[in-house]
């Protein structure tokens, strides 16, 4: 890429006004110097989204810029931890200034909201892909994992689910929806908001926490996996939105919200003497938060369907359903 082009990257990386404690040496040199407060734990995430495979090709430099950031901030948000600082390495299939300015507003907007301060930085020419990596700090020991949650711990997820599935299959053609529907679901695909609030509001009680980036059944199957247990996912309490309810019949939403991807909510455990205090905290921060089963010692998921039936997926199982 042209000296001017690294030049314009410079510029726009140095607009940024956050200037984070914990940042001792920010860009400029060979590598940045971070300080992890005494008592934390640094937490460190990487993603990558490609063009045609994350993100389709004719998506905004403005969303591509915050969903970037925003899948690398949802990690840290499933940790309950804090974000501090990003890299970011660029690919780019050629210097283009008006879409690197785009890139940079979406992605310094939400920068900004979570006072996360970019720290390095690497551009190179090729295919159309950015990766992250972020870092954010956790009080030592308290991060949540996966491989915590018990049997009869409580099973919520955060927000709606289905949203971003749905905007995926209009985009594709196999979904029909009028000019507003279509409007609100592509904003929830493509500007997806990080539950960095809720994982730290929830990090004193969950035993368990997951971001849900490849659909409830798939990331809720890493816990059960990893925690060794089963569970009962209630299927007529699975949080649709208002959209998805106008837009889809109760059996295709619900199915959607439970196997769509990409809408970047958080799925975590209680244990059943928590939940008293999990509801005082959603009520007193008005956090949308909503209880959809329960863990068991029986292995496997088993979805109880509003008809009354229950369907038993194993550990294969979870994969699977993604796809079907
Ligand atoms: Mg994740």
């Amino acid at each position: 890429m042209p000296a001017g082009e690294f030049d314009l990257i410079d510029q726009l990386v140095r607009t940024q006004f956050i200037q984070r404690d914990e940042v001792a040496l920010g860009i400029g040199d060979d590598a940045a110097l971070l300080d992890v407060p005494s008592g934390y734990e640094l937490v460190i995430s990487t993603d990558t989204l490609n063009s045609g495979v994350h993100f389709p090709e004719d998506t905004s430099a403005d969303a591509i810029g915050h969903k970037s950031l925003a899948v690398s901030l949802s990690d840290l948000a499933a940790m309950g931890a804090e974000p501090v600082a990003v890299s970011l390495s660029l690919s780019l299939p050629e210097a283009d200034e008006v879409w690197l300015k785009d890139f940079a507003r979406g992605f310094f907007l939400l920068a900004d909201q979570y006072k996360v301060q970019l720290i390095g930085g690497d551009t190179t020419r090729g295919p159309l892909s950015i990766g992250t990596t972020i870092y954010g700090k956790v009080p030592k020991g308290q991060a949540i994992r996966r491989n915590g949650a018990g049997p009869g711990d409580v099973i919520c997820v955060t927000g709606t689910l289905g949203d971003a599935g749905a905007a995926l299959l209009a985009l594709q053609g196999e979904l029909k929806l009028t000019g507003p529907q279509e409007k609100i679901l592509l904003k929830k695909l493509e500007y997806p908001q990080p539950r960095i609030f809720e994982g730290q509001a929830i990090r004193k009680l969950a035993t368990a926490c997951i971001d849900i980036s490849d659909g409830l059944v798939a990331d809720l199957g890493h816990i059960l996996k990893q925690s060794n247990t089963g569970a009962t996912i209630y299927v007529d309490q699975l949080p649709v939105s208002e959209t998805l309810r106008q837009c889809l019949d109760r059996a295709s939403g619900w199915h959607l919200a439970m196997q769509a991807g990409d809408d970047y909510e958080l799925c975590f455990t209680v244990p059943e003497d928590k939940q008293a205090e999990l509801e005082d905290i959603r009520i007193e921060m008005d956090l949308p938060i909503t209880y959809i089963g329960i863990t068991e010692p029986r292995k496997g998921l088993h979805l109880m369907m509003p008809d009354g039936s229950l369907e038993t997926l194993d550990i294969e199982g979870y994969e699977h359903f993604r796809s079907s």
